[in-house]
């Protein structure tokens, strides 16, 4: 039986999928995979893998600085355990939903099994506008919210890290308000990954995922035979993921053509000077008005004649609208749920290299990997290392999918979610009756 509301994992003959959410997307992209394995495993497993373990709906009422208390909602879902304690990030934003929240928990259970991780996925959600609030107030909601949630979080229930609108200064947070709700220095194991290096965070972990995508460009470059060196390439959003990854195909002689934030885009021909760029972006954080280029329409420019379109913003920026236009050779998913299953179909009808999101934006996990190992075992990384270790990982993992992909004659995308479903199921069938 599945539970009201969720979405059924088989597509029913002539059954419409609304296609505009994350949840939506996540359930449709499962859908497919699950069709594919349907032969190999019983439908009420597959059924099982596809809703979530829990879904926790948290009222929190911080006191912010101007002495009142703000009645706010926050999420928790974890989607699976079946490979390990759930991992995903905390996203802040002023419309993050439970929906929302629980197809990026799905999202992360598949990628923590396509890249080789013994996580299952999860995720949390705290509805405010981290821009409406100043460092103080924020920090006052980053208690409270991890007060609240502080019995779903632990080294082998969810360890949670960075997302859209938050980042390692909140992590350390989330880890003082355990540490300090226990009377202890710190925490024994590896409550929350992202946190400053200081407090037990990993040199290169802010850098990880942007890195790993520039890793699956040049791979990807490699299976459709062009050279990365020279390639142009068009970033949309210029945050942790965008900022870096614009900066890493820069530094590996991709000319970086066009980039857009929230407020605006540039692009320039020749390419633009990505570090005057980033050094703008810090100071001001935007794009808009860079001297060394011209403004865009930030839409139009996803149009652009190129040969990388890194996708480093929001979800559903290529739709069955403007999927017809899109002019890139190879298409990078370092956002979460960028392009909707329709779009996904049109564009691989055109030919367009996709590098879906559970495999291009991985590094951040993977290295999230790393600091809970380190700071389990209590060792120290350098960067160097950790680099190294990234780089192989993407490496390793983009070959496998790329290899079921030529076997089985599928897009990269679902090739990959066929991989990571079949690692779950395989990983409850081990587990035996219990889970
Ligand atoms: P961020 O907040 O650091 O940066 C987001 C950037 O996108 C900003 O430049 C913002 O102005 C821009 N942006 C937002 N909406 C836009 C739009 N509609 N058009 C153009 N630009 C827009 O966030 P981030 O950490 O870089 O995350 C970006 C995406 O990558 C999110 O989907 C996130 O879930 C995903 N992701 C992040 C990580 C990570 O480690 N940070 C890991 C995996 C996936």
């Amino acid at each position: 039986m599945v539970e009201q509301g969720l979405h059924h994992v088989f597509r029913r003959k002539g059954a419409t999928m609304r296609t505009d959410t994350i949840l939506s997307n996540a359930s449709a992209n499962f859908a497919r995979a699950a069709d594919m394995l349907a032969g190999e495993f019983d439908r009420d497993l597959l059924e099982k893998i596809a809703q979530p373990k829990e879904r926790i709906e948290i009222t929190i009422g911080p006191q912010f600085d101007d002495g009142k208390i703000h009645t706010l909602r926050a999420f928790v879902v974890r989607h699976s355990d079946a490979l390990g304690p759930a991992k995903g990030g905390i996203r802040m934003t002023g419309d993050v939903t439970l929906d929302d929240v629980a197809g990026l928990a799905m999202e992360m259970t598949w990628k923590c099994a396509l890249i080789g991780l013994p996580f299952g996925g999860g995720k949390s959600g705290i509805v405010a506008d981290p821009h409406e609030l100043d460092e103080h107030n924020k920090e006052t909601l980053i208690r409270s919210f991890t007060r609240a949630a502080m019995r779903h979080i632990g080294p082998m229930i969810y360890v949670p890290a960075p997302d859209m609108g938050t980042n390692e200064r909140d992590m350390g947070h989330v880890k003082d308000t355990i540490a300090y709700s226990a009377g202890q220095a710190g925490t024994q194991g590896c409550y929350v990954t992202g946190k400053p290096v200081i407090l037990g965070g990993i040199p290169g972990r802010r850098e990880a995922t942007g890195r790993g995508v520039v890793e699956c460009v040049a791979e990807a470059c490699k299976a459709v035979h062009l050279s990365l060196t020279g390639a142009s390439a068009v970033v949309q959003g210029f945050g942790n993921v965008g900022g870096v990854a614009a900066a890493c195909l820069a530094e590996r002689g991709a000319n970086v053509i066009a980039v857009s934030d929230l407020h605006g885009a540039v692009h320039n021909a020749d390419g633009l000077d990505i570090r005057a760029l980033l050094k703008q972006y810090d100071q001001t954080g935007r794009v808009e008005g860079f001297p060394g280029g011209e403004g865009v329409d930030g839409k139009d420019m996803l149009e652009l004649p190129c040969d990388v379109l890194v996708l480093a913003a929001a979800a559903n920026q290529i739709t069955d609208q403007n999927a017809p236009r899109i002019q890139t050779k190879i298409l990078a998913e370092g956002a979460n749920s960028p392009t909707t299953p329709r779009a996904d179909d049109i564009l691989a009808d055109k030919g367009v290299f996709l590098i879906p999101d559970i495999l291009c934006n991985a590094g951040g996990v993977f290295v999230s990997y790393l600091e809970y190992t380190q700071e389990t075992q209590q060792e120290q990384w350098t960067e160097d290392e950790v680099r190294a270790r990234l780089h192989k990982r993407m490496c390793e993992k983009f070959a496998e999918v790329a290899a079921v992909a030529q076997a089985r004659k599928l897009p990269m995308r679902q090739a990959a979610m066929y991989q990571a479903v079949r690692t779950v199921a395989q990983a409850l069938i081990a587990r035996g009756k219990l889970p």
